[in-house]
């Protein structure tokens, strides 16, 4: 597929947008004994990883109070490799590796790149895809989605909802029928579906919690860093520093009331945990990061 089609085939209201929970218990195996060598060697920290940029030349579609129009920004695109000692989850998967080595693509007021693959940066830390065992989305979005061939042996961690939007139960297209080759990429992994929160290692320090609105099954997800303390990743119920604190809901959400109530609990646990936010997109809160949460 040329890169022009692939561009072609995404749709504007498809480029920024989530994923979420599950509810099994992990395997009934002993409890591990965790030695203080184990705990020193691998407490849980997070990669950062860029997935790509997104210059907009008009953010008018990102707020209803049609306050954006004529701005213009860059988004960062990020991805977040969770290191737990019972395992790896990445946690988004970024624009489409064919950008890789091709500059520039502009459709609309979407201009987007990527300069590496999540496969070459798993690389740099000695990490195959291969080893990674839970892979979750924010959402289904375009920007969120790119590079799922890369990652086809892990388990694919899925919101009820958000599954159904893309795989529609009585067999309609999807929400974005453009999308349908990229979701398709996604049927041959393992699956679990999870609820509308889910603790993914079993000790509440990696919980994907539902936030629907910007898609139907949209989730965000709350860390509990050993250094930094909680944190919570946004997905895109906030693209930018600004419309958190305006509360901004874009015009392409499936749900401006969904999306205005998810922040309104987002925020009630951001406050009762204290926890640092970080907007996926804002390059004001990656940039800082240096590439790790610890
Ligand atoms: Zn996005």
């Amino acid at each position: 597929m040329r890169l022009t089609h692939l561009l072609l085939a995404v749709s504007a209201a498809t480029l920024l947008a989530a994923c979420s929970p599950r509810t099994e218990a992990l395997a009934p195996e002993a409890a591990p004994v965790e030695t203080e060598a184990a705990t020193v060697e691998k407490p849980l920290h997070v990669a950062v990883l860029d997935c790509g940029t997104i210059k907009l030349s008009d953010l008018d579609i990102f707020s209803t109070a049609g306050d954006y129009a004529g701005q213009s920004d860059t988004f960062t695109d990020t991805c977040f490799l969770v290191h737990h000692p019972k395992g790896m989850l990445l946690w988004d998967l970024g624009l489409p590796g064919m950008l890789v080595g091709n500059g520039e693509m502009t459709q609309g007021v979407f201009t987007v790149s990527m300069d590496r693959s999540i496969t070459d940066q798993l690389a740099a830390y000695d990490i195959a895809p291969s080893d990674i065992t839970y892979v979750a989305i924010s959402h289904s979005h375009f920007d969120h989605i790119g590079q799922v061939d890369q990652v086809q042996g892990a388990t694919w961690l899925v919101n009820q909802k958000e599954k159904d939007a893309m795989f529609p139960p009585d067999g309609s297209a999807p929400y974005d029928p453009s999308l349908a080759p990229t979701f398709a990429m996604f049927s041959p992994m393992k699956q679990q579906v999870i609820g509308d929160e889910y603790d993914v290692f079993g000790d509440g320090s990696v919980v994907i919690f539902e936030t629907p609105g910007h898609t139907p099954g949209h989730s965000s997800l709350q860390l509990m860093m050993p250094e930094s303390g909680p944190v919570l990743l946004t997905g895109d119920l906030y693209h930018r520093t600004e419309s958190r604190e305006l509360k901004r809901v874009p015009s392409f959400n499936s749900s401006e009331p969904d999306t205005l109530a998810s922040m309104e609990t987002f925020e009630a646990r951001a406050d009762r945990l204290g926890a640092k936010v970080i907007i996926q997109h804002e390059p004001a809160d990656i940039e800082p990061l240096g590439g790790i949460i610890r």
